[in-house]
C-alpha cells in the first residue's frame, strides 16, 4: 500500500515542481515508517545534504499531500538520515569540507583517469579540431584565442570564456583545445564536461555519498572544458561546489575553459564571487558568420563528406541558414545525402529540389527562439535572461507565459526545448503556460491584442 501511494505522491509532485525534483531529490528517499498513533511518517534519506535539502524545502509539500493521501488530518513528516561514516563530510557546510586538502591521491586513480580521458571518458569529439574550423571576422578572437590556450594552457588566458549565439561554434572550438592538447601531450588530464552534466554529477556524488571521489576527479585535472557554464545557474550548491574546484585549479594554474550562451554578467542565478571569476581571464565572443566565411565552411564540411562543392552551390545552400552553422551543415548534409541516395552529380538544380520547398517554409516559418524572445522582451521591457531567471514577479511571470506560449504556436520546436532555452524549465511548466495564456486569450481583450500584435511583428 506504501508503495502505491508513494507513486501517486510522486505523480502528484512531479506535476507541481516538475520533474527534476522528483529525479534528484525525492527519488532519493524512502518511506521508512509510519506511525499511527502520533500521525508521523518517517522518511529517510540517504545523507544529512538530502535530508536538509528536502526538508527545508518541501516539508510542507510532503505534509499536504502525503495527509490527503493518507487520509490523514494533521500528518507530520519527520526527515531521517542514514548514519553511515561516509554520511559524516556531506554533513559539514560544503564550503568547510571542499577546500580541504586531500589525502595524497594515489598515482592509480590519476592514471586511471589518464586512461579513460584518453579512451574516450572525456568524450572529446574527433571531428572537431582546429583544422576543420573555419575561421572568419566572426570568430577569429575566439579562436585565436582558443589556440593560445592550447599552446600554452594555464599561461596566457585563465579562465578562457567563450561566448556566443547557438550554433556558432563554441562547443568545437572547446573540443579542439581538448584534441590539441592531447595530440601534444597524451599524458595531460582533460576533461570535457557540459554543465548539465556537471550539475547531475554533483548530485549523484551527493546522493550516493560519491562525494569525494567527485571532487578528486575534478581536483586532478588538468585541463577542464566547461561547455555551456549558463546552465548551472540557480544551482546555488552546485555553485559553491564548482567554486572551490575553481580555486583550486587556478590556483594549480591549470587551465580552466568556459562556453556560454551570454556574457558572463547577463548569466542570471549566479553567486557574485562565481562570476567575477568567469571573467577572470580573457572574455571573448563568437558572432554570426558573414556570408565568405559560410561559403567556406560549406566547402570544408563537404570536403569531409568526400565531396567538392563550388562557390556558386555553397553561396546558393547558405542562404537558406542565415546565421547558424548548425543549421547550414544539415542543408548541406540534406543536399548530399539526396544526390547520393538518387544517384545524381551535385548541382544547384539538384540543390534547388532538396531544398527550394524549405525555402518557401522558411520564409513564412523562419522563426526562431531568439526571436520571439526579443520581441517580448522590447514589448514588456525585460531582458532574455530575466525571462530566463527564477524571478516570479507578477509581469514577469505573463511575460515569460506569453514567450512560451508564442514559441509552442510559432515554432515546431519541442516542449523541452522551449523549456531549455527559458532557463531550464519543465515540459510541464510550458504546458501549464500555454494552456493559461490560451485561455487567458478568450476573456482577456488585452492580452489578446497583445498577443496579436506580437505575433505579427516576429512574423514581420
Ligand atoms: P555551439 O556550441 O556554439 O552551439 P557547435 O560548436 O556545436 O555550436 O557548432 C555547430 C556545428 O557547426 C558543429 O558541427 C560545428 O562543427 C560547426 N561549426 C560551427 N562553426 C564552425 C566553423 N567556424 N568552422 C567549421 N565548422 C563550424
Ligand atoms: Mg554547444
Amino acid at each position: 500500500m506504501f508503495a502505491d501511494i508513494w507513486q501517486d505522491f510522486l505523480t502528484i509532485v512531479r506535476e507541481e515542481v516538475g520533474s527534476r525534483v522528483v529525479e534528484t531529490w525525492l527519488k532519493a528517499v524512502a518511506v521508512q515508517q509510519w506511525d499511527l498513533d502520533s500521525k508521523t511518517l518517517y522518511i529517510e534519506a540517504p545523507n544529512t545534504f538530502v535530508k536538509e535539502w528536502i526538508q527545508s524545502r518541501y516539508t510542507k509539500l510532503f505534509e499536504h499531500h502525503l495527509g490527503r493521501l493518507f487520509n490523514t488530518a494533521g500528518l507530520k513528516v519527520v526527515f531521517l538520515s542514514k548514519v553511515s561514516q561516509s554520511d559524516q563530510p556531506v554533513k559539514d557546510s560544503l564550503a568547510t569540507i571542499i577546500p580541504a586538502k586531500l589525502s595524497n591521491v594515489s598515482h592509480e586513480i590519476k592514471h586511471e583517469l589518464v586512461r579513460k580521458t584518453n579512451t574516450g571518458y572525456t568524450r572529446l569529439n574527433p571531428t572537431y579540431k582546429f583544422d576543420s574550423f573555419v575561421v572568419g571576422p566572426s570568430n577569429s578572437l575566439a579562436y585565436a584565442a582558443a589556440r593560445a590556450v592550447a599552446d600554452e594552457p594555464g599561461r596566457l588566458y585563465n579562465p578562457l570564456f567563450i561566448y556566443g549565439g547557438s550554433g556558432l561554434g563554441k562547443t568545437h572550438l572547446l573540443h579542439a583545445i581538448g584534441n590539441a592538447l592531447l595530440e601534444k601531450h597524451p599524458k595531460c588530464v582533460v576533461l570535457y564536461q557540459t554543465a548539465d552534466r556537471f550539475v547531475n554529477e554533483f548530485i549523484n556524488g551527493i546522493r550516493f555519498n560519491k562525494f569525494h571521489e567527485f571532487q578528486q576527479k575534478y581536483r586532478e585535472l588538468d585541463v577542464l572544458l566547461i561547455d555551456d557554464i549558463q546552465f548551472i545557474s540557480n544551482k546555488e550548491q552546485t555553485q559553491e561546489a564548482f567554486f572551490h574546484i575553481f580555486n583550486t585549479l587556478h590556483e594549480a594554474h591549470k587551465q580552466i575553459v568556459f562556453s556560454s550562451d551570454i556574457f558572463p554578467r547577463h548569466i542570471t542565478g549566479l553567486a557574485e564571487r562565481l562570476r567575477s571569476r568567469l571573467e577572470w581571464g580573457l572574455v571573448t565572443d563568437i558572432h554570426k558568420p558573414p556570408l565568405e566565411t559560410k561559403i567556406a565552411i560549406l566547402k570544408k564540411k563537404a570536403a569531409v563528406h568526400g565531396e567538392m562543392i563550388d562557390d556558386a552551390l555553397a553561396e546558393y545552400i547558405a542562404q537558406y541558414a542565415e546565421s547558424n552553422v548548425r543549421e547550414l551543415e544539415g542543408s548541406l548534409v540534406r543536399v548530399l545525402a539526396f544526390a547520393s541516395l538518387t544517384k545524381q552529380p551535385i548541382t544547384l538544380e539538384l540543390a534547388h529540389r532538396v531544398l527550394g520547398g524549405q525555402k518557401v517554409e522558411r520564409k513564412t516559418h523562419k522563426i526562431d527562439f531568439t526571436k520571439i524572445a526579443e520581441v517580448v522582451c522590447e514589448h514588456y521591457s525585460y531582458r532574455l535572461t530575466d525571462l530566463r531567471s527564477n524571478n516570479r514577479a507578477k509581469e514577469l511571470s505573463l511575460a515569460r507565459q506569453v514567450a512560451m506560449y508564442l514559441m509552442k504556436k510559432m515554432t515546431d520546436k519541442s516542449l523541452r526545448e522551449i523549456g531549455t532555452f527559458l532557463g531550464r524549465r519543465d515540459h510541464s511548466t510550458v504546458i501549464h503556460a500555454f494552456d493559461k495564456v490560451q485561455k487567458g486569450l478568450e476573456c482577456d481583450p488585452a492580452l489578446k491584442s497583445a498577443v496579436q500584435s506580437l505575433e505579427e511583428a516576429i512574423s514581420r
